[in-house]
């Protein structure tokens, strides 16, 4: 398999990664993706569970920022009640907004994880950035024509892979 589209590490849901889990991978610092990450891609708002599970991230000692393929409102309104910076219309996989994160993060490559729903965004920008990739089960597979191709073509590297409930 190219080792550009292999991620580092697989899980169930957001709701799988816990401090303690990335603190003993030397993972501080995450950068997420929102559609189909954290929540389903018709879903403007966070809710009560995932502002609690980032304030965890948060208290146990990770930085997060949010880096979304989507427009400034989106990203922008999603952002706010979770008090968390962003950047939009980040262009993953290139490196732009990636590099973005870092410098607004203060923390080096190795100490940063992506987390995201798709290999040719998520996981391929990480890797080529040299940064940790964690790849999330995508929540709603009720996905726009584009993306329902690109999980295809996804597929045959995704064979036989455990998605850990735990890290
Ligand atoms: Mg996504």
């Amino acid at each position: 398999m190219a080792k550009v589209l292999k991620p580092d590490i697989l899980v169930s849901s957001i709701y799988a990664i816990t401090p303690e889990g990335l603190k003993n991978r030397k993972i501080y610092g995450l950068i997420l993706d929102i559609d189909n990450t954290l929540v389903a891609t018709h879903i403007k708002d966070p809710d009560e569970k995932l502002i609690n599970h980032l304030k965890t991230l948060r208290d146990g000692g990770i930085r997060a920022i949010i880096v979304s393929n989507a427009r400034k409102e989106r990203v922008e309104q999603f952002a706010r009640p979770l008090n968390i910076e962003y950047v939009y219309k980040a262009l993953k996989p290139l490196g732009r907004g990636f590099k973005l994160a870092l410098k607004k993060l203060s923390l080096s490559k190795e100490n940063v994880a992506i987390v995201g729903d798709q290999l040719f965004t998520d996981v391929l920008g990480g890797n080529l950035q040299g940064i940790h990739t964690i790849l999330i089960k995508p929540i709603d597979l009720n996905e726009p024509l584009p993306i329902r191709l690109k999980r295809i073509i996804e597929k045959p590297f995704l064979i036989n892979k455990r998605y850990e409930d735990k890290i």
